[in-house]
């Protein structure tokens, strides 16, 4: 194996060709998880109109304190027929639109009705309770910008201001495709020296979780030809292929092998990362190609690290890097002396306090024990051990 390179510089060579995907029209009630190719209009003012923020009275401040009589009245989506005549009140709800003529509401709590007039005790500001007209936004401002990420309050940003259609770079479409002989799908009796299947489920909902649109191509066994065969198939229709297994040093690692006969350029293989340093990237063109270890953990920790960014950009996300955290760590932790662990571990609060809790069994194929974690303690390379209640950076597995 080549000089590793490091995790940084790993990520830095993705990004570089992970570039955004070409957009395309999303009705927003799909837009949640995406990010956007260009910025969000606003068709409307909003609010479209001056209205109410309280139950009350619509009048003119001008007019109060006094005794006004009460001329009709205005529901949510029930405006008034004219103008508010000078010196009278008309009955608004939340949300009504406030008559032209009238510069204030007040609220029912302060009034008193007595026989179709309004008395109205104190003097109100006028503006008190409207809701200006574009208030929130004019139309043809910008609701959100290229690169937002949508979620729960942009997708109701965008209805509220009339955007019933955005553009977002396409969704990646990533084909999956485990190596290795020995696998069965989990269900079937194991043979001798098998064992169960557990990255193509791995990736596929790590994949879907980073809004990318993973394809299953299948377990390829370990041959030469069969997998030529296969990641032909997967360079051709996908954006993305994620391979598992078969990226080692051993005589049964043909992925990287198979690659070269199908000129992929490969980027990097080797990187200072514990677990994952087998891992490799590559590209064929504008497919980008990432080549995972085999054990399920190496698979868990390499997606975060590479491969979630990479989706990220693809999507045209403005920061795909990940986001770490940061937290303290309950016990010591040693560093290995050459590579970027990335230690499993419970995350949880106490008091104002995230503390970390490293978890038993950090071995590569202890994809069980690893399920026991929510997070990924970031501990860089080095000699001396990080004491417990030392500050740590952590990224939350989701
Ligand atoms: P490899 O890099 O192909 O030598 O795989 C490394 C280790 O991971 C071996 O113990 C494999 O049996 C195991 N492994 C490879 N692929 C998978 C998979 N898809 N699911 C579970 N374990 C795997
Ligand atoms: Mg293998």
């Amino acid at each position: 194996m080549p000089e590793l390179i490091s995790v940084e510089e790993a990520q830095r060579v993705i990004l570089e060709r992970a570039r955004p995907l070409d957009a395309e029209r999303v009705p927003i009630e799909r837009a949640a998880g995406r990010v956007l190719a260009e910025p969000a209009l606003a068709a409307t003012d909003l609010p479209p109109f001056p209205s109410s923020a309280m139950d009350g009275f619509a009048l003119r401040g001008a007019d109060t304190p006094g005794t006004l009589p009460l001329a009709g009245e205005v529901a949510a989506g029930k405006p008034a027929t004219g103008p508010l005549q000078p010196g009278t009140a008309v009955r608004i709800s939340t949300g009504g639109s406030v008559p032209d003529g009238a510069d204030a509401v007040v609220p029912l709590e302060v009034v008193q009705e007595q026989e179709g007039t309004l008395v109205v005790p104190d003097p109100v500001a006028p503006g008190a309770h409207v809701r200006g007209r574009g208030g929130d936004i004019r139309a043809g401002e910008v609701v959100l910008e290229s690169g937002a990420q949508v979620g729960p309050g942009q997708v109701a940003a965008l209805a509220a201001a009339g955007v019933a259609e955005v553009r977002c770079a396409k969704r990646p479409r990533v084909a999956i495709l485990v190596t290795g002989s020995e696998l069965r799908p989990p269900g079937e009796p194991l043979g001798p020296g098998e064992i169960y299947e557990s990255n193509a489920l791995l990736l596929a909902s790590a994949l879907q979780g980073a809004g990318a649109v993973p394809a299953q191509l299948g377990v390829v066994a370990d041959d030469l030809e069969e997998h030529k065969r296969a990641l032909e198939r997967a360079l051709l229709a996908f954006d993305v292929v994620v391979t598992s297994g078969g990226a080692s040093v051993g005589p049964h690692d043909l992925v990287r092998k198979a690659q070269r006969d199908l000129r992929v350029e490969e980027l990097f293989w080797g990187v200072a990362v514990k677990p994952g340093k087998p891992v490799a990237f590559g590209v064929r063109r504008d497919h980008l190609v990432f080549n995972l270890p085999g054990n399920p953990v190496s698979v868990l920790v390499t997606f975060e690290l590479f491969v979630r960014p990479a989706l990220a950009a693809l999507q045209g996300a403005s920061n795909p890097l990940p986001a770490f955290e940061r937290g303290r760590l309950m016990a010591p932790v040693r560093p290995n002396v050459h590579r970027h662990e990335f230690v499993r571990a419970r995350a949880f609060t106490e008091g104002d306090d995230l503390v970390l809790e490293p978890l038993g069994g950090q071995e590569s194929h202890m994809i069980v024990r690893a399920a026991q974690a929510n997070a990924l303690v970031s501990v860089p390379p080095g000699e001396a051990e990080i004491p417990a209640g030392s500050d740590a950076r952590f990224l939350r597995l989701r």
